[in-house]
């Protein structure tokens, strides 16, 4: 299918690895232009070139800490944008009694503060154009709580709410937002979440993978690429009548109708 955003400009951050190196992939391949950010030149540098390599698009890279308004900054600057897609490190787990002020305060940058202040400054220029598209990387944490993942479970929830009312403000402009909600997907982070229960359980880290794929109805962990092909599609011209969603992509592993 051809996604219609050839051509196109996306700015696509936490982009070096992972799901967010998965949608920067995906929009590339269908002829978007990217700016990509990561705080680690060196794999930042390295994504970029594979990217160009392959898919001939222009890639300009940023290199710092997106949840940084000196961060945001350097990345803006690199605008416009036709395609934001949103994306930060996830909080680290824990227990409901283990987090302060603190540490609420640095998940709330991260996943809910930084999102919404990348919206605001992008938004107008979309508006005034006619057409844009946003996603933002949330977490199946929003539809169901990780027992682990307090903070996360907090700050996305801020977020979602922030995005539900936004996005129905920005549609008649042609601009749409909408959250894409990762489950367990084969990436850095995972492996790391699986390296504490190899910790706490003292079991081998094939044996705390297979004991999660169990929890999948697909048997398996998602991959970036899958990630990333819904990310572009959400992004395409096709999607202009999709507003305001929260889209889970979890393998079955969240056991609601709706
Ligand atoms: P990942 O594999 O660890 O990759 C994270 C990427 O983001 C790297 O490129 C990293 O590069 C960059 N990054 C991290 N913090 C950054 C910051 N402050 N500023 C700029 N770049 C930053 O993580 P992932 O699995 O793709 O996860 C992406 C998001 O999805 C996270 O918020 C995570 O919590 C959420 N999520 C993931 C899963 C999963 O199963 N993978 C499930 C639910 C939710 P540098 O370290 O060099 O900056």
């Amino acid at each position: 299918m051809d996604l219609g955003i050839r051509g196109k400009r996306a700015l696509v951050c936490a982009s070096s690895k992972g799901l967010g190196r998965g949608c920067a992939e995906a929009l590339a391949e269908a002829g978007v232009d990217l700016v990509l950010n990561a705080r680690g030149v060196e794999a930042l540098e390295a994504t970029a070139a594979a990217i160009r390599a392959r898919y001939q698009v222009d890639v300009v890279t940023v290199a710092g800490d997106i949840t940084s308004e000196a961060g945001r900054a350097a990345v803006l600057d690199k605008g416009p944008f036709d395609i934001l897609v949103t994306n930060a490190g996830g909080p680290p787990p824990g227990l409901w009694s283990d987090w302060g002020r603190e540490d609420f305060i640095k998940a709330l940058d991260a996943n809910m503060l930084t999102p919404i202040a990348l919206m605001q400054a992008v938004l107008p220029g979309m508006m005034a154009k006619g057409w844009g598209r946003v996603v933002n990387i949330t977490s199946v944490s929003v539809k169901a709580p990780v027992a682990v993942l307090g903070l996360s479970n907090s700050a996305r929830a801020g977020l979602t709410g922030f995005v539900a009312g936004t996005a129905r403000q920005v549609a008649g402009k042609g601009v749409t937002i909408n959250n894409l909600l990762p489950g367990i997907h084969a990436t850095d982070r995972a492996i790391a979440l699986d390296g504490a229960v190899v910790k706490a359980r003292g079991i081998s880290m094939e044996e705390a993978i297979s004991e999660r794929s169990a929890t999948i109805p697909a048997g398996r962990y998602g991959t970036a690429a899958e990630f990333g092909a819904a990310c572009a599609f959400l992004c395409s011209q096709h999607a202009g009548f999709i507003v305001g969603q929260n889209v889970l992509l979890d393998g079955g592993a969240t056991n609601t109708t709706l």
